[in-house]
């Protein structure tokens, strides 16, 4: 027989308070079931921010203050869900909160960097995690924490490590596994990593959902089922989002591949990176909300076949982006042009959402985020290539991006006119468009005050508020 193994993940909201602890309990027991568990918590809700913002001022700042409270609102908890493991682990706290004003002192010496950075961040973890840890053994659930920066290791940079999936699942073979076989519980705090040089590093803003979906990665074998549940504060990803469409409803049960382009697209709800390790095994992931435990509204992402369920699946809207685009005829037929562009972009660390260039090649448009505009427009006009008179530079800052996604769109046509005769039906101009050659999603630039009206042409013209 298959063993059953769950990992679940705690955001930061469902650990706000003594209260929600016990509905973690909750969702142990009613969605643990007989299986395995590995627990992956966040920081508590408002501590990474916390951290952040006093690893930036510990050079001007000293921050006894701040720390004091950061502490005091998990021994606060513990007073409240912990019996005889409460002073131990108040000595744990303070030993960790030397730990973590040693690192600020060292900020206020050496200035921030992104290794400093990484280490602060990290803390809203380890505190939670230990936390869980004695809140679970105090309630007869045997378990035990496994540091992560000692299973997840990651390469890149310290403040968005990309894991060495094979190295990592290979720690979780070692450090993980013989624990679950033994009847144990593992904790494994979130969002921290280990990196190559054997530094501590995290996994990007967002980043426990992404710790659940590599340790189930690394815990499916031949010999298990697997499945992930993200216990959020919101019921899952929904058709469109809620600010431009009151009548948005929640996606049951969508692919990796569609819930991969509403995560990239900004639904702030994924981590972007996270369905990648779940994808590579077909593990499914549950988003659920915490605070309405048992609803039947929640999503599943999974292998489901995909163009079945319907065309398109939702649609998106983001209004903080600007349109830069670069023309003149001497761009044409000169191969290396988008190289040389896109080049700028990377050196200058900027995001793009979106690129279409006519095939006239006269011009490139880029979508970025309004707040990258002018780094972005700055770097372009200083390069050799594009600066010289040859070039015309224009900046539109009063746009939004709409994206329409579904897998089915690949196998249907006409899905594209049909969104263009939508918006045209209601005067909104789309000022450009882009299409992925997954056919998975088409992308349009319209005005900023068409943004909330074009949302709802499209959600309202594939009826994506009828189940
Ligand atoms: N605590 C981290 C953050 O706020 C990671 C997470 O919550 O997933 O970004
Ligand atoms: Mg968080």
């Amino acid at each position: 027989m298959r063993v059953s193994r769950v990992v679940m993940k705690f955001g930061g909201s469902c650990l706000r308070d003594a209260g929600a602890f016990n509905g973690v309990l909750r969702a142990i027991r009613e969605y643990g079931g007989e299986s395995q568990l590995v627990l992956v918590p966040s920081a508590l809700s408002g501590v990474t921010d916390q951290l952040i913002n006093m690893a930036r001022s510990a050079i001007k700042n000293k921050l006894d203050d701040e720390l004091d409270l950061i502490v005091k609102r998990h021994i606060e908890i513990a007073e409240e869900v912990l019996g005889q493991g409460r002073s131990s682990f108040i000595e744990r706290m303070k030993a960790m909160k030397e730990e973590l004003a040693k690192a600020l002192s060292r900020v206020r010496l050496e200035g921030l960097n992104d290794a400093l950075l990484a280490f602060i961040e990290g803390f809203g973890e380890r505190f939670s995690g230990v936390l869980l840890e004695f809140f679970l053994n105090e309630n007869g659930l045997k378990t035990t924490l496994v540091e992560a920066e000692d299973i997840i290791v990651a390469f890149n940079s310290y403040l968005n490590g990309l894991p060495l999936l094979e190295e990592t699942a290979a720690n979780i073979r070692d450090k993980v596994i013989p624990l679950l076989n033994d009847g144990v519980h593992v904790v494994v705090p979130g969002f921290i990593c280990r990196n190559a040089d054997g530094k501590i590093a995290v996994l990007g803003r967002g980043g426990s959902d992404f710790t659940a979906t590599i340790l189930a990665y690394g815990l499916k074998d031949e010999k298990s089922n697997v499945k992930v549940i993200l216990w959020k504060d919101v019921d899952g990803l929904l058709t469109a989002n809620p600010e431009y469409e009151e009548n948005a409803r929640i996606i049951r049960e969508i692919s990796y591949a569609e819930a991969k382009e509403l995560a990239f697209f900004g639904a702030k709800l994924l981590h972007p990176l996270c369905l990648i390790p779940a994808e590579r095994k077909s593990i499914s992931v549950e988003i659920r909300n915490f605070w309405r435990m048992g609803s039947d509204d929640f999503t599943v992402i999974s292998n489901v076949v995909e163009a079945k369920v319907s065309v398109v699946k939702a649609v998106s809207g983001m209004k903080d982006v600007a349109m830069v685009t670069v023309e003149g005829e001497a761009m044409v037929s000169r191969p290396g042009t988008a190289a040389k562009l896109f080049k700028i972009m990377g050196d200058e660390n900027v995001n793009i959402r979106m690129i279409s260039q006519s095939s006239s090649e006269n011009n490139i448009t880029l979508v970025i985020d309004s707040v990258d505009k002018d780094r972005a427009v700055e770097a372009i006009r200083r390069s050799n290539f594009f600066g010289s008179h040859w070039i015309k530079i224009n900046v539109e800052d009063d746009v939004g991006l709409v994206s329409v996604v579904g897998a089915g769109m690949k196998s249907t046509p006409g899905i594209a006119a049909r969104v263009c005769s939508a918006l045209g039906s209601r005067g909104i101009n789309i000022r450009a468009i882009a299409q992925g050659s997954s056919e998975l999603n088409i992308t349009l630039v319209v005005s900023r005050k068409d943004l909330k009206e074009a949302v709802k042409a499209i959600h309202d013209e594939f009826k994506l508020s009828e189940r």
